[in-house]
């Protein structure tokens, strides 16, 4: 046996080699490519249509929306793909003039939407098999700071089609130009979670520095500054929570309840002196279930002059069609007032959607179909988001 190891070492150390070669490749390449293939997929809603009338009424429109997850993979956002839902060419294919890009940071094992204990993450995982730097690798906060960097720097390829605004005037700016016939398009910062603060209220003033503009105060667990709607306490604010609530509206980043435990949005609705959001959601309404909105807290959220930006997948409206998207808006619009109304695909934030960024038109067709005015679509579709934006970020 010995003399057959030592008569075949070469070819077994080419063998060891190749083996070594085809890990390294299945954990580099191959997993990151079948995760995001597997996670945000596109499922073809085959009753969904494009009217032409609904086509005509999409061409004017710019879109605006307030949640994708797309800084999460490892991807070219400034290249069409064809994987994921959302990248700069099927953006502007599907006329959007603002797209937020939230920072996701830590998603823990097992996730689902009942309860999730913190104490473990898939995104370390993830961020190693995408080659992140490795300063991201034990951080939530160089992770926050990383994605920031990387829209910054897929923007700069784009020669000034794509503009990372943190100013009212930079988008009003950008819609200005779209308006003169440019072919451009804002994208702004958001974070899915406090967490990227480490607890630490200066951690907040870096990530304000670095472009953020929304801050979701929890994801799928319970962190410093407050109770998720899936974690194991579910609870309110904490005293951090509430120095990041007051710091955030002083400098103009705005709160977005999405993920948020109902004694959370309660007790930041108590306390907030400017308009929240709810970046993605549904609204139990139309689909119950511990991630959507109640009627109380959709009239709270609308009293403030917030918006509220309904999900394009399942879990927000239960069904992953268009019709369910569009019954979703309707019954919030006749709730609160379609000036409340906006959108919150959660693109590419692990999740199956009926169109990706680029199919958009069908949604328009089908709000037309479903006999909201032309004038209210326009509204929906993006301009309250804009409109909103450009008044509550920051003057400079
Ligand atoms: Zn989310």
């Amino acid at each position: 046996m010995a003399g057959w190891f030592a008569r075949n070492r070469r070819r077994l150390g080419l063998w060891l080699f190749f083996l070594v070669l085809a890990g390294i490749l299945l954990f580099y390449v191959i997993v990151p490519l079948v995760v995001q293939w597997g996670m945000n997929r596109v499922v073809e809603d085959e009753a969904a249509t494009v009217s032409e009338a609904g086509a005509a009424l999409h061409a004017r429109l710019a879109l605006a929306d307030m949640h994708a997850d797309s800084l999460l993979w490892r991807r070219d956002l400034t290249r069409r793909g064809r994987i994921g839902q959302a990248d700069f060419p099927r953006l502007a294919e599907g006329k959007f003039a603002l797209q937020v890009f939230t920072a996701v940071t830590k998603s823990p094992r097992g996730l689902n939407y009942e309860s999730n204990p913190a104490d473990s993450d898939n995104i370390t995982t993830l961020a190693i098999a995408q080659r992140w730097p490795r300063r991201t690798w034990g951080s939530l906060h160089q992770r926050a700071l990383y994605q920031a960097e990387k829209l910054r720097e897929f923007a700069a390829r784009t020669d000034g089609a794509v503009a990372v605004v943190t100013t009212g005037p930079e988008l009003a700016q950008v819609m200005a130009r779209r308006a003169a016939g440019e072919a451009v398009m804002a994208a702004m910062l958001g974070l899915e979670g406090a967490h990227p603060m480490e607890g630490d209220l200066e951690n907040l003033k870096s990530l304000y520095a670095a472009g953020y503009r929304t801050l979701g105060l929890t994801h799928f667990f319970d962190n410093e500054v407050g109770g998720s709607a899936h974690g194991l306490e579910k609870g309110g604010l904490t005293p951090l929570g509430r120095e990041a609530v007051r710091w955030a509206e002083a400098n103009g980043m705005v709160i977005d309840l999405a993920h948020a435990s109902v004694t959370l949005i309660d007790e930041v609705l108590d306390m907030a002196t400017r308009p929240v959001v709810v970046s993605h959601t549904g609204v139990k309404g139309t689909c119950p279930g511990n991630r959507n909105l109640t009627d109380d807290h959709l009239r709270r959220i609308a009293e403030t002059g917030g918006i509220v930006g309904i999900g394009f997948w399942s879990g927000a409206v239960c069904e992953t069609t268009v019709a369910a998207i569009v019954q979703a808006m309707r019954y919030t619009a006749d709730l609160i007032g379609v000036a409340h109304v906006a959108l919150g695909s959660d693109f590419d934030g692990s999740v199956w959607t009926p169109f990706d960024a680029a199919g958009t038109a069908k949604l328009t067709s089908a709000l037309l179909d479903a006999g909201f005015t032309e004038a209210e679509i326009a509204q929906i579709m993006g301009q309250n988001t804009i409109d909103f934006f450009i008044e509550t970020l920051p003057r400079e």
